[in-house]
């Protein structure tokens, strides 16, 4: 079938093992938390979750990234690329959810942590008070954890990026997802690029150290496309960009339009670097939070 090209075997990745990855698993199961990770079945998650190589145990667990789901699984958005499940109304937000969030994380003792959520448009502050909470909480318990925030829009309130910008957050992301022309076919209809870019800007202006964001490649974008939206993202001072390769996680959504070769996505990491931002992570696995920890800690905000 031509419409459907062939998965590349570098695509395929091979179960994890290892002390530190078994041990995180073991305590999430303790601890009641759902991470991104394990729910999406994420390909990284033997890299994510064991930390550096030839590290011990402790250490490399102060290495590793989790990426946590607040305020529910059911999101009011339906975005095409997304497994999420969908609903205009999904249950209430958990009261104890930020505290028992903070709780399990600084018993946990990971070095980097990414909390994320569903989409609330539900909720008239989008949620963001939820998250500015459950972020001082982790501070105020472990004041040494990472934390980054990987918002949605807050439906282009900029008042509430603010809110969730200023809990004393280190990484503020907000994904693209891809270029302008194929937003609406890719995002949810009330998702714009413009929308986008103001909430990165914002985080910026409220003083975030580091704002970041994502990008996937093979969903029909052009060079000149990818390149404007660069542009666009260094324009609002955006400090970092991860490329990764989509992956159509079920029939219903949508097409795959190519597997972009390992070699273009370190071509796409150059011309990043050249345009000023200050680190990049490109590859056909890498995700939003791919290897956050070790990245971050090693190269941006130590
Ligand atoms: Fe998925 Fe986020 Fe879109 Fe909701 S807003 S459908 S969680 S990508
Ligand atoms: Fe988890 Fe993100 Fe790493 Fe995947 S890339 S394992 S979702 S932290």
């Amino acid at each position: 079938n031509t419409n459907t090209p062939r998965l590349p075997s570098y695509l395929k990745t091979s179960i994890p093992t290892g002390a530190s990855f078994n041990k995180i698993k073991k305590d999430l199961r303790g601890l009641g938390l759902h991470t991104v990770c394990e729910e999406a079945r994420c390909p990284n998650i033997g890299d994510c979750w064991g930390g550096t190589d030839g590290a011990t145990p402790e250490e490399s667990k102060r290495g590793a990234t989790a990426t946590i789901m607040l305020m529910g699984d059911t999101c009011t958005r339906g975005c095409r690329f997304c497994s999420v499940k969908t609903s205009k109304n999904p249950p209430p937000l958990d009261p104890h959810e930020p505290e028992n969030t903070a709780e399990a994380i600084s018993r946990w003792g990971l070095g980097y942590i990414v909390l994320t959520s569903v989409d609330r448009d539900d909720l008239a502050d989008s949620g963001a008070h939820h998250f500015a909470d459950t972020i001082r909480r982790i501070k105020y318990k472990a004041p040494q954890i990472l934390v980054e925030a990987l918002t949605g829009d807050m439906a282009g309130n900029l008042d509430h990026v603010s809110v969730v910008a200023k809990s004393g957050l280190d990484v503020y992301a907000h994904n693209i997802e891809t270029v302008e022309a194929l937003t609406p076919f890719v995002r949810d209809r009330r998702a714009t690029f413009r929308q986008s870019l103001r909430v990165l800007e914002r985080a910026k202006q409220e003083g975030v150290r580091v704002t970041k964001t994502s990008v996937m490649l093979g969903v029909g974008e052009t060079e000149d496309q990818l390149m404007d939206a660069l542009r666009e993202l260094r324009k609002v001072d955006v400090d970092v960009v991860t490329f990764g390769q989509y992956m159509r996680p079920t029939k219903r959504h949508m097409k795959v339009d190519r597997y972009v070769e390992p070699i273009e996505f370190d071509r796409w990491k150059q011309i990043a670097e050249d345009m000023g931002f200050l680190y990049v992570a490109s590859g056909p696995l890498v995700r939003s939070s791919y290897k956050a920890g070790e990245y971050f800690i090693e190269n941006v905000l130590r």
